[in-house]
């Protein structure tokens, strides 16, 4: 034992010690290389850097430099930290413990994760739903598992990237349409109707715009052409539509949409997790066959804690839901007032349109200056010319919280020559 000490008293203990870099040509090479790359990031001004919050996720956020009101979390609905949300996360990781050390079909599943699938159907009003660490791998795992070289897929082009790489991942025909445009997405129906079968592939909600997809027009083609419809909910799930169902239950369409890909991360609860939720033999067929499923660690008890709870809040009412429109339309209605220009409609993703790059980004500072806290964002994430201010509304931000902001926008809108 005293050996041991004496070792590490000289080198550290295990765990402890400086980092070692690794020897050999190849790795200094590939140093080289990265360190090279890394310099381009940063000379072409794509540099994501990240902000270090001391405090739980919600409205008023403690970073190093002091509090700030923070408009920039898919909290939309403010369960991130919901007392009765971390409640159940605690009593989940009490009973059934840290986590399953197991995929699903070996053996992870527990109870909770059948009690989760099942409450996930009944609130999309689907016959059944599948479990993901993350909408990213539900997207990397269906086309895959679903479509073959005899079959087509027809993306939005402006789709999330997990969609993209999805598809990418499947043998499927691939067919991009122009984002919301039917008449582009009519002539490529066209085209594919010489495969087998069709899957129309759109985010429900887009996440830089705040726009809605045209569902209804969507799916009256597909029915035209004999498609199938799939819709990424991420930006819609708990809160679009009379009952928070989503972007389907808003547009009147919640039976002609076939498939359903979701997350828990963001609107239910914000930890983690994703789901896809649909006709009952899709989801059999997920199970055996979707790799991020079938070769990925099972949902964390806690994760299935919150979410789970998170969905018995919305399913007993829709009053956290009302209160984030409420909230949304004051902002909207005010920011336009004061002469700004938000795209999208009613959508809690409130994008403040700026057009210049650079006047995008010393405006978001300047409002951190003055302690709020929302990103701007420009080319390549959005095309050029369209740099915008992105605010995301919370329904645990009070009318103070959302009358500072604009009024903070106002200030530094005329500052920057933004506003008159
Ligand atoms: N789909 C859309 C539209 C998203 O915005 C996101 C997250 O940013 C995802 C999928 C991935 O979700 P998750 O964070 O659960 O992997």
């Amino acid at each position: 034992m005293w050996r041991a000490a004496a070792v590490w008293a000289l080198r550290g203990a295990p765990g402890a010690g400086a980092p070692r870099a690794a020897s050999g040509a190849a790795a200094a090479q590939l140093r080289r290389r990265l360190e090279s790359e890394l310099e381009e990031i940063r000379g072409a001004g794509t540099w994501k850097s990240e902000r270090v919050i001391s405090s739980r996720q919600g409205p008023h956020l403690q970073l190093a430099g002091g509090g700030i009101i923070n408009f920039c979390a898919n909290n939309y609905l403010g369960l991130s930290s919901h007392p009765e949300v971390i409640r159940a996360a605690v009593e989940a990781l009490e009973k059934f413990g840290a986590g399953l050390s197991s995929v699903r079909f070996i053996c992870g599943t527990q109870s909770i994760h059948k009690d989760l699938e099942e409450k996930i159907a009944r609130f999309h009003q689907r016959e059944d739903a599948i479990l993901y660490a993350s909408c990213f791998d539900a997207n990397a795992g269906i086309f895959e598992a679903l479509l073959t070289p005899e079959d087509a897929v027809l993306s939005d082009e402006l789709n999330h990237a997990s969609i993209i790489d999805g598809i990418r991942l499947c043998k499927a025909n691939k067919y991009r349409y122009k984002h919301m445009d039917m008449q582009d997405l009519e002539a490529k129906l066209k085209e594919a109707q010489k495969h087998r079968l069709r899957l129309v592939a759109t985010d429900g909600a887009f996440s830089m715009d705040g726009d809605i997809a045209p569902l209804r027009e969507i799916c009256q083609l597909a029915h035209k052409y004999d498609a199938l419809v799939f819709i990424d909910e991420c930006h819609a799930t708990g809160f679009l539509g009379p009952n928070g169902r989503g972007t389907d239950e808003l547009l009147g369409v919640m039976d002609k949409v076939t498939i359903i890909n979701s997350t828990l991360g963001k609107a239910l609860g914000g930890a983690a997790g994703g789901y896809t939720t649909g006709p009952k033999p899709l989801i059999d067929l997920l199970r055996q066959r979707s790799r991020p499923y079938l070769f990925s660690n099972s949902l964390p008890p806690a994760v299935v804690g919150c979410a789970s709870k998170a969905l018995d809040l919305l399913m007993e009412s829709n009053a956290i839901a009302q209160s984030m429109a409420a909230k949304t339309q004051r902002f909207r209605s005010k920011m336009t007032a004061a002469g700004f220009t938000i795209s999208g409609k009613d959508h809690p993703i409130c994008p403040v349109m700026l057009g210049d790059a650079r006047l995008a980004s010393v405006m978001a500072e300047d409002m951190l200056n003055r302690g709020i806290y929302v990103i701007g964002f420009s080319y390549p994430v959005v095309p050029k010319g369209k740099a915008r201010i992105r605010v995301q509304i919370s329904a645990v931000h009070s009318d103070e919280d959302i009358d500072r902001c604009v009024e903070a926008f106002t200030q530094v809108g005329q500052k920057h020559g933004a506003l008159p």
